[in-house]
């Protein structure tokens, strides 16, 4: 309902792995389903980051994620291992560590080609890019659409919009719910280190803002042939001033 400009929040969480924080997920799950929310769901496809140990490994992590893609959850493509090996901050200027702005094409493509190729043997397609700290750089944009990927879910506008290559960027801009007016809000969970408290917020938030929590597949359709305008250029720049200010 409404139009483009009516206020959309999507939910994100990052950092899916077999070693993730199931003791949470299992509450927060069920949140989910009851209020029939389709999240964007961030799998790392080879976890190498001791920081995302925050349960028992799963061995049947893969048909978990297969479960969520079959139930209509939008699965994105987290980086390759999540490990970071350049001091770049790469586009969105958020973290000064990257696992790929900065590295030449071939290393970038090759650390492209094993995260895809590990979604393909296991049965799960990327829907969109999330970056490990949001950090990348114009050769991953242009690498990921000639892999196929053209959704990326960063950045600062106040609506999604295309950009180079065709991608579409949907704005991923800050990790709680706020009461905006309008424009389109993804909202990042990092659940790995949420507390009871947390879990209690979330449920919370969910009830408040439920009418207004879209999927990622209608914020598509919605904007697919959207230009990028100034106003997404002068939101784009604000709030990274901003966050970077935050530190
Ligand atoms: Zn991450």
């Amino acid at each position: 309902m409404g139009n483009r400009w009516t206020t959309r929040y999507l939910l994100r969480f990052d950092d899916i792995c077999p070693t993730m924080n199931w003791a949470v997920w299992r509450e927060v799950e069920p949140i989910l389903l009851d209020n029939g929310i389709r999240p964007i769901l961030a799998v790392v496809p080879d976890n190498q980051d001791p920081h995302l140990v925050k349960g028992e490994h799963d061995a049947a992590f893969w048909s978990n994620v297969r479960a969520w893609q079959a139930r209509g959850w939008t699965i994105g493509l987290h980086g390759y291992q999540h490990k970071y090996e350049t001091k770049s901050a790469g586009i969105i200027g958020r973290n000064p560590y990257s696992e790929f702005a900065g590295l030449p094409e071939a290393e970038q493509r090759r650390k492209l080609a094993a995260a895809f190729g590990i979604f393909r043997s296991q049965g799960v397609w990327a829907d969109a890019w999330v970056a490990p700290a949001h950090s990348f750089d114009a050769l991953t944009v242009q690498l990921l659409s000639e892999f196929g990927l053209h959704t990326i879910s960063d950045g600062y506008s106040l609506l999604p919009h295309l950009g180079p290559q065709g991608t579409l960027w949907v704005p991923q801009q800050g990790g709680r719910f706020l009461p905006v007016p309008c424009g389109t809000w993804t909202v990042c969970m990092h659940f790995n280190s949420w507390t009871r408290e947390d879990i209690a917020r979330f449920r919370a938030d969910v009830t408040r803002y439920r009418a207004h929590i879209a999927t990622l597949p209608e914020v598509v359709a919605l904007n697919a042939q959207r230009p990028e305008s100034w106003h997404d250029r002068l939101f784009f720049q604000s709030l990274r001033t901003l966050r970077g200010m935050r530190g």
